[in-house]
């Protein structure tokens, strides 16, 4: 099942600490890809099938913002932005790796079905209330990633600037915003559950 969404934006290497464990620099402008909409599906609790004998699929914990109309140049992220909620950003980490260095687009490491699941929306807080929470993922009870918007490379305003003036971002359009350390692997059998603060928004199991 997937959810009514259109355009899925994703942003890459957007938190110093990720992009140094996978041993990546530090991008000088927003590093921007998609993801189909087929590959957004609900972080219900259900579980979730991964690629087979494809190498390891990584799980990457991010935040995810929705444009609530079409962007304008000048416009506010407060002015654009009514919800968000947390994602998974799945990646097959060994495909992506021959890709890198092939110099092939990244489609087969990140757009596979069920790739970008996604929690229940709830109201966008506002760009400086943002900062004020943490958003975690436990991965079978354990936390493994710690985000705060505040450590992003690329803040929200100059994502939403960068891709509205060179992609398009129009109403119902997701963006993920990246991810902070802490990614790994996911197993079958694994658990995740993703908070926003002390609340629960959602989670899967890997099946
Ligand atoms: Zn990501």
């Amino acid at each position: 099942m997937s959810l009514l969404v259109n355009n899925v934006y994703c942003v890459g290497r957007n938190y110093r600490l990720h992009a140094a464990e996978l041993g990546n620099a530090v991008p000088e402008e927003p590093m921007i890809f998609l993801k189909p909409s087929h590959a957004v599906v609900p972080l219900d609790g259900s579980s979730l099938t991964m690629p087979q004998g494809r190498g390891s699929v990584h799980f990457e914990g991010e935040l995810v913002i929705q444009a609530a109309k079409d962007y304008i140049p000048g416009m506010k992220v407060d002015e654009l932005v009514e919800v968000m909620a947390l994602g998974i950003d799945f990646t097959l980490r060994d495909v992506q790796s021959v890709l890198k260095e092939k110099g092939h687009p990244w489609t087969a490491a990140k757009a596979f079905k069920n790739s970008a699941p996604l929690t229940p929306f709830i109201t966008f807080p506002g760009n400086d209330q943002l900062l004020q929470t943490d958003f975690t993922v436990l991965k079978n009870g354990v936390e493994v990633q710690r985000g705060n918007a505040e450590d992003m490379i690329f803040s929200l305003q100059t994502i939403i600037d960068y891709i509205g003036e060179h992609y398009g971002l129009g109403k119902g359009d997701l963006i993920f915003t990246g991810t902070p350390a802490g990614v790994g692997p996911a197993e079958s059998g694994d658990v995740f559950e993703l908070f926003w603060g002390d609340e629960r928004l959602g989670g899967c199991k890997i099946g």
